[in-house]
């Protein structure tokens, strides 16, 4: 767990501030304050915000409390450290490394076949380069190229434009389905209510290897692309 700036300074900067809205960009949630400064969040794998109400004892592995008026409290929780929060001034740049936002409006097919156009990198490895598209995680990649019936190691720039359709199509279907359904619980993610995501029970393909593909009957196979697991079928994803 990092918290930037650390310590004293933290503490002092953030007192008095009110939340005024909580937005996501990418992997990131940001609690924007109303001085203009943001805290941005990252959860990474077992990062969590907690509300606590008022009196309830300490979240375990709290890295932040945050105490509001009424005495109730934002705990920023991890047990595996990896997470990170940092307050950012108005104005300041954070997100510029960020590639677009997949369910942003000017995130047009015509686009995204512009940003694929030459690039010999595998689709998936592409779709998790967070500097070429914003939020696309591990699950949500394998689930949208099953959908487009993509194979994962094919070269970003030999897609036909119809298959970038599909594949355009079928992100923006599954990242408005995981929003509706908070996410994906796959070994301990929980919201800010302690509430479990529900898309890990809706997924055709991510973690299904040996089993039967939803759409051919054929096995989905595990291979590894960029050191991640890639759930695919060989049989329909071209
Ligand atoms: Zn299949």
């Amino acid at each position: 767990m990092a918290v930037a700036p650390q310590g004293v300074d933290f503490a002092r900067a953030v007192r008095g501030e009110r939340i005024t809205s909580v937005e996501r960009r990418g992997k990131y949630a940001v609690l924007c304050l109303s001085s203009g400064r943001r805290l941005v969040t990252s959860l990474r794998m077992t990062g969590r915000l907690v509300v606590l109400r008022p009196g309830e004892p300490p979240f375990p592995y709290t890295y932040v409390e945050l105490t509001f008026a009424d005495r109730s409290r934002l705990a920023f929780a991890d047990v595996r450290q990896f997470g990170r929060m940092r307050l950012v001034e108005p104005g300041e740049p954070w997100d510029a490394a960020l590639g677009p936002e997949p369910l942003d409006g000017d995130f047009t097919p015509d686009r995204f076949i512009g940003m694929l156009s030459g690039r010999p990198t595998p689709v998936k490895v592409f779709l998790l380069d967070q500097r070429r598209l914003a939020g696309i995680g591990n699950i949500y990649a394998c689930e949208a190229l099953w959908n487009a019936g993509i194979r994962p190691g094919k070269p970003a720039g030999s897609l036909s434009k119809p298959a970038i359709r599909r594949l355009h199509a079928a992100l923006v279907d599954v990242l408005n389905r995981a929003v509706e359904l908070r996410g994906s619980t796959v070994d301990d993610y929980v919201d800010a209510d302690g509430i479990k995501g529900g898309f890990q029970n809706v997924l055709s393909v991510y973690g299904r290897a040996g089993k039967p593909c939803l759409r051919c009957g054929a096995r989905i196979v595990r291979t590894v692309i960029a050191q991640r697991g890639t759930w695919w079928c060989r049989t329909c994803q071209k």
